[in-house]
């Protein structure tokens, strides 16, 4: 048996399409990205992101610090983004310098206008299971599942990756779902014992064929979130040779990487109905 390839662009293409639709109807909706420093995988995203938002009709900035930015700098110009009539969304690119703390940035971002979902009043708000603005990645993944008509309720669904943007916001919308969700980690002892259960796995960690066919439920549906850049190109966190057990399977590339894109312009759309009182912050 040989899996259904799950790809991730004729959904993306539809979600953008919608975005360009509601951005139409809005007038003007305002994204900011900021991108500190000059790390080359910043650099692609921040260029992806911004070539999808213009083509949705945002008015999108693209803002560029030097690497020495100063956190009290960075900080003040988030003060000034925060209060703007012009900006709906905005977005720290990460990883940040190391002389920046990550959380003081996070925190200092206006939550209605947290396009990823990171400030803890937006996490604090999935964890209670009242999902606001939730990190775009996993939102692609539960928007790609049920596209496929994924069963989720009761289903066994192992989380590989436990990280604030990826792992956490994945597990907690499975659970939302009314899956049995288990987090693995760096830590966790025996993950193939865990993985074998699974109805449905996703994996999101960084590291290239971490999962192989044999950790593989045969039947199960795979998401693979991983892109890790090899000699061999970009290739994910599971073994392709896991397409012969699994019932689906993302691809990778092509998989989850356009939804991802697709629901951060959705985000930013929901951002700027927040700031119109089109929706109630929090919902
Ligand atoms: P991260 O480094 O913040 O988190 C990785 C997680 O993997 C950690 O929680 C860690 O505990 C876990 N881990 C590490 N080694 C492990 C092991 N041996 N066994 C089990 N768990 C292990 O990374 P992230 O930001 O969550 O991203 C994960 C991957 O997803 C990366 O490859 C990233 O490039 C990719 N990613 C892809 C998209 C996309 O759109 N396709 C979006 C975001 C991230």
């Amino acid at each position: 048996m040989t899996a259904t390839t799950m790809r991730g662009k004729p959904l993306a293409d539809r979600i953008r399409a919608d975005v360009a639709e509601q951005v139409r109807a809005i007038g003007h909706v305002g994204l900011i990205t900021v991108l500190v420093g000059d790390d080359p995988a910043s650099e692609v995203y921040i260029r992806l992101k911004h070539k999808a938002a213009n083509e949705a009709g945002f008015d999108a900035v693209d803002v560029r610090l030097p690497a020495a930015t100063s956190e009290e700098s960075l900080l003040a110009r988030l003060a000034e983004l925060n209060v703007s009539d012009e900006v709906d969304a905005i977005l720290v690119q990460l990883p940040l310098p190391d002389h920046i703390d990550e959380e003081h940035v996070i925190r200092a971002i206006e939550p209605a206008k947290d396009v990823d979902g990171l400030h803890p009043l937006n996490a604090g708000e999935l964890y209670l299971g009242r999902p606001a603005i939730v990190s775009a990645t996993p939102r692609g993944v539960m928007a790609l599942l049920a596209e496929h008509e994924v069963p989720l309720e009761g289903a066994r669904a192992v989380m590989i990756g436990r990280s604030a943007i990826v792992g956490k916001p994945m597990a907690h919308l499975l659970l939302q779902a009314n899956a049995t969700v288990t987090v693995c980690h760096s830590r966790t002892r025996e993950l193939a014992d865990h993985t074998r259960s699974a109805d449905v796995l996703v994996v999101a960690v960084g590291s290239p064929a971490l999962v192989d066919a044999d950790m593989v439920r045969a039947g199960a549906v795979v998401v693979d979130v991983g892109m890790n850049r090899t000699e061999a190109g970009l290739v994910g966190d599971v073994d392709p040779a896991a397409f012969e057990v699994a019932s689906a399977m993302t691809p990778v590339p092509g998989g989850v990487g356009p939804l991802t894109i697709a629901c951060l312009l959705e985000n930013a759309v929901r951002c700027a109905r927040y700031r119109r009182g089109d929706l109630a912050y929090p919902g």
